[in-house]
C-alpha cells in the first residue's frame, strides 16, 4: 500500500514507461539466457560432430589396418605355399606389424579424445589383441622358411580372432555414431523447448506490463474525472473541494494544489464580490439578492419591508476630518444598523452613505415603521471617533408589501421615493411609501427629459430685473433669471426646474449657458451697468466653472467688473479650500462676489466672515415683513448696519411697495430689487426699463408704469 502511494507520487510519465522499462527488461534477461543456453547446445554438437566423426573414422581405419594386416599374412601363405620367389618376407612382416602398430596407435589417440561415456574397457581389450596379432605376425613371419604348417597352423585362429575384431570396432563406431545422434537430438529437443518457454514467457510479461499500463492508465482516469468533478464544483463556488484522497505529488497533486487555491482565492473574490470592502456589509449586488428573495417569499404570503436610508451631512464629516474618520464613521453606522436588525434581516452598503434593510416577517405595517425610528435613534447617538465628538443624522424610506409593484426595482424605487421625500420634509425623519410619490417621482422624470431637450432646443431664455441704487435713483444693473418656455406647458418658474437641475447635474450645463448669454446680453447695455448672474453650489463641484466664466466674459467682450456672481450660503456650506480658491481667484479677476438670499440659513453671518463679499442681498421674506410688526426691521438695521462698517454694499430684495422702499431707504440700505420698480423682463427691455426708472421721481413714491403687461410674478 505504502509502496504503490510513492508509486502515485511519481511523475505520470515515469508511471506511463514503467511497463515499457519493465517489458524491455524482461527481453533482455530471457534473451540473454536463451542465447547462453542455445550457444552452449550447439557448441556440445559441434564438439560432438567433430569428435565422433573422427572416432568412426579411426575405428573403421582401425578396422582396415586390422584387415589389410589379416590379407597380407595370408598373401604370404599363399606366395610361400607357391614357391614364389624374390619375396622379401621380411621387409613384408615388418611392413604387416607397422600397419598394426599404426592401429594401436590409433587406438590409443582415441582414448585421449573419446567421450567419457566411450568403451574403455573394449579399447584396451582390443589394444592387447593387436599386440598379441602383432606377435604372431612376427612369430608367422620367421617360422615361414622353417616350419610352413607350424605358421599355418597359428595364422589360422589369428583370421577368426581378426573377424571378430573387426566386427568388434564395426559395432564400436556404430554405437559412437548413434551416440551422437541421441546427443544431437536431445539438444536440439532442448533447445526447442527453451523456445517455447521463452515464448510463454514473453506472452506473460507482456499480459503482466500490459495489465499494469492498464492499471495505472485506470487510476489516472480516475484522478481525473474527479479532479473534473471537483473543478466543476469548486467553479460554482462549492466550498468544499472533495479529492482530499488526492494528496499526492504527481502532476495531478499539482492541479489539486492549484485547484485549492484557486478554490481559496475564489471564495475570497466571491466575498468581495458581493459585500462592500469597508463594512463587510453586504453590497449593492447581493442586496438585489436578498431583495429578489422577499419578493419570492412575499408572492408566497409572507411580508417584508424595505428600508431605504442615507446619512445627514455625512460629506461634511469626510471634508473637514479627513476620509478615515469618515471610514470608521460608516463602519460604526453599519455596526450600529446590524445591532438594530433581526436575524434573517438583510443590511446592505449601497454606496457611500447609503444603507438599505430589507426586514422580513413584516406581519403590520407598525413593525416597519417602529425600525425606522429605532434605526433613526440608533443612527442619531452620538460617535466618538478618533478623538472627535461626532453626531450625524439620517432620514428613512420605507416601502412595505403587499405592494403594487412587488418587483426588486420598484420596491427599491418606492423606498427611494420614500426617502426622498423624508428628505424634503425635514431630516431625521422616516416616510412610508406613499402612491402619490410615484406620480411626483414620474413628473420629474419628465421634466427631466425635457429639460435635456429643452437645451438643445433653446427653450431657455434670461430675463433681467434692474438693481437700483437708492442714493442716484439709477438703474446700476440688472440680475438675470432664466425662463423656460415649455412647447406645452408654458413659461415655467426657475423654483420648479432649478431644484430638478441640480439634482441631476444639468445645473452646470445650464449654468454655463447663462453665463455666456448674460455677459453677451450685458456687453450690449450701455453706460457701465452691470450684470448679476446666480450660481448654483453644484457649479462650483465642477473643477471648470473658472474657465466657464473667463471664456464668457472674453467671448462677450464684457469687462470683469460689470459683473456680479450671486451665491448662497450652499456654495459655502461645503466649505473646502477649493471652493474658497475659486471665489478668490474669480474676485482676483475683478468680478464682484455677492451673498444672496441672506438670513435664509443658519449661519449666514459666520459666513460672511469666512469670504471677503462685495454685497450682501438681503432676502425678500424680511422685506416683506417689513411692514408689520416684527423683528424684520431690526434685522435689516443689522445688516445695513455691518454692511456700512464692512464696506459691503447692501441690497434689498422683492420691493413691493413705496413704504417698504421707504423703510429701507431711512434703514441705509444701498441698493433695491423689486416688482416696485419691474419685475423681471425680456432682455430687449433693459433700454427702457433703465431710462424710464432714471425718469423716476426721486421720493419713489410713483411706481412705473410699463407697456407690455408684467409677467406674473414667479413664486419662489
Ligand atoms: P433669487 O436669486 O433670489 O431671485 C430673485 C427672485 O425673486 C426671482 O424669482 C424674482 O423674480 C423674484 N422677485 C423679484 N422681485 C420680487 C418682488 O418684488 N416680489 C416677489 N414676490 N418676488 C420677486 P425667480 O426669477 O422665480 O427665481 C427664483 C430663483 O431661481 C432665484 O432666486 C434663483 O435662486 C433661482 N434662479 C433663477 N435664475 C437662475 C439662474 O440662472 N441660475 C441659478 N443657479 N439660479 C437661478
Ligand atoms: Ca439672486
Ligand atoms: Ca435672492
Amino acid at each position: 500500500m505504502r509502496r504503490l502511494s510513492r508509486l502515485a507520487d511519481w511523475p505520470l510519465a515515469a508511471k506511463m514507461i514503467l511497463p515499457t522499462i519493465l517489458l524491455g527488461l524482461a527481453v533482455l534477461v530471457l534473451g540473454v539466457i536463451g542465447d547462453e543456453f542455445v550457444g552452449s547446445q550447439l557448441h556440445l554438437m559441434r564438439e560432438l560432430a567433430v569428435d565422433d566423426l573422427s572416432t568412426v573414422i579411426t575405428l573403421s581405419q582401425v578396422a582396415d589396418d586390422v584387415q589389410a594386416a589379416n590379407g597380407g599374412i595370408y598373401r604370404l601363405l599363399t606366395v610361400r605355399a607357391a614357391h614364389v620367389n624374390g619375396i622379401d618376407v621380411a621387409a613384408e612382416v615388418d611392413r604387416l606389424t607397422a600397419r598394426i602398430e599404426q592401429a594401436r596407435a590409433r587406438l590409443a589417440s582415441l582414448g585421449t579424445r573419446m567421450p567419457a561415456s566411450a568403451p574403455r574397457q573394449e579399447l584396451a581389450v582390443l589394444r592387447s589383441n593387436l599386440a598379441r596379432y602383432r606377435d604372431t605376425i612376427k612369430v608367422v613371419g620367421s617360422m615361414l622358411e622353417m616350419d610352413f604348417p607350424s605358421a599355418v597352423a597359428l595364422v589360422r585362429p589369428f583370421d577368426a580372432n581378426a573377424h571378430q575384431t573387426i566386427a568388434e570396432l564395426t559395432g564400436l563406431a556404430d554405437n559412437v555414431a548413434r551416440s551422437a545422434r541421441d546427443q544431437v537430438a536431445h539438444s536440439s529437443a532442448l533447445i526447442d523447448r527453451l523456445n517455447r518457454i521463452c515464448a510463454v514467457l514473453m506472452i506473460a510479461v507482456l499480459l503482466a506490463a500490459g495489465a499494469i499500463a492498464s492499471e495505472i492508465t485506470r487510476r489516472t482516469a480516475a484522478s481525473v474525472r474527479r479532479i473534473a468533478q471537483a473543478t466543476l464544483l469548486v467553479a460554482n463556488g462549492d466550498q468544499a473541494l472533495r479529492v482530499e484522497t488526492l494528496a499526492r505529488r504527481d502532476e495531478l497533486g499539482a492541479i489539486v494544489e492549484s485547484l485549492r487555491s484557486f478554490q481559496s482565492n475564489n471564495a475570497r473574490i466571491n466575498f468581495l464580490a458581493h459585500h462592500d470592502a469597508l463594512t463587510a456589509l453586504p453590497n449593492r449586488a447581493l442586496f438585489h439578492d436578498r431583495v429578489s428573495l422577499a419578493v419570492q417569499l412575499c408572492a408566497a404570503g409572507r411580508h417584508c419591508a424595505l428600508h431605504c436610508l442615507d446619512l445627514d451631512h455625512f460629506k461634511a464629516v469626510n471634508d473637514t476630518l479627513g476620509h478615515p474618520v469618515g471610514d470608521a464613521l460608516l463602519r460604526e453606522v453599519a455596526s450600529r444598523l446590524i445591532s438594530c436588525v433581526r436575524e434573517g434581516d438583510t443590511v446592505a452598503r449601497l454606496g457611500g452613505d447609503e444603507f438599505a434593510i430589507v426586514q422580513l416577517g413584516v406581519t403590520d405595517p407598525q413593525q416597519a415603521g417602529a425600525l425606522a425610528e429605532r434605526v433613526i435613534e440608533v443612527i442619531s447617538e452620538p460617535y466618538e471617533i478618533n478623538g472627535h465628538q461626532l453626531m450625524v443624522g439620517t432620514s428613512v424610506g420605507v416601502v412595505t408589501t403587499p405592494c403594487t409593484d412587488l418587483t426588486v426595482d420598484g420596491l427599491m424605487r418606492n423606498a427611494d421615493m420614500a426617502l426622498y421625500r423624508a428628505k424634503a420634509e425635514g431630516r431625521g425623519t422616516w416616510r412610508f411609501f406613499e402612491p402619490d410619490m410615484d406620480a411626483a417621482q414620474q413628473q420629474r422624470r419628465v421634466m427631466e427629459m425635457d429639460m435635456r431637450a429643452a437645451l438643445a432646443q433653446h427653450q431657455f431664455e434670461l430675463y433681467y430685473q434692474p438693481l437700483v441704487n437708492v442714493a442716484t435713483h439709477e438703474v446700476s444693473g440688472f440680475e438675470a433669471l432664466i425662463r423656460w418656455h415649455h412647447p406645452e406647458r408654458g413659461m415655467i418658474s426657475p423654483a420648479q426646474f432649478i431644484p430638478l437641475a441640480e439634482e441631476t447635474g444639468l445645473i452646470v450645463q445650464m449654468g454655463a449657458w447663462v453665463m455666456r448669454q448674460a455677459c453677451a446680453d450685458a456687453a450690449t447695455w450701455q453706460g457701465g451697468l452691470k450684470v448679476a448672474v446666480n450660481l448654483s453650489p453644484l457649479q462650483f463641484k465642477d473643477r471648470n466653472l473658472l474657465n466657464v466664466v473667463q471664456q464668457a466674459l472674453t467671448a462677450s467682450g464684457l469687462p470683469a467688473w460689470r459683473l456680479e456672481l450671486e451665491i448662497t450660503e450652499g456654495v459655502l456650506l461645503h466649505e473646502n479650500e477649493a471652493t474658497l480658491a475659486i471665489l478668490h481667484k474669480l474676485r482676483a479677476l475683478g468680478i464682484r462676489i455677492s451673498m444672496d438670499d441672506f438670513g435664509t440659513g443658519y449661519s449666514s453671518l459666520s459666513y460672511l466672515r469666512s469670504f471677503p463679499f462685495d454685497k450682501i442681498k438681503i432676502d425678500q421674506s424680511f422685506i416683506r415683513d417689513l411692514s408689520a410688526q416684527s423683528g424684520a426691521v431690526a434685522i435689516v438695521r443689522a445688516v445695513t448696519g455691518l454692511g456700512s462698517s464692512l464696506g459691503i454694499r447692501t441690497t434689498a430684495e422683492g420691493v413691493e411697495t413705496e413704504d417698504q422702499l421707504a423703510r429701507l431707504i431711512s434703514e441705509g440700505c444701498t441698493e433695491v430689487q423689486g416688482y416696485l420698480f419691474s419685475p423681471p423682463r425680456p432682455a430687449k427691455d433693459v433700454p427702457r426699463l433703465v431710462a424710464e426708472i432714471g425718469k423716476r421721481p426721486a421720493s419713489g413714491l410713483v411706481p412705473v408704469v410699463v407697456d407690455s403687461p408684467a409677467e406674473d410674478a414667479p413664486a419662489s
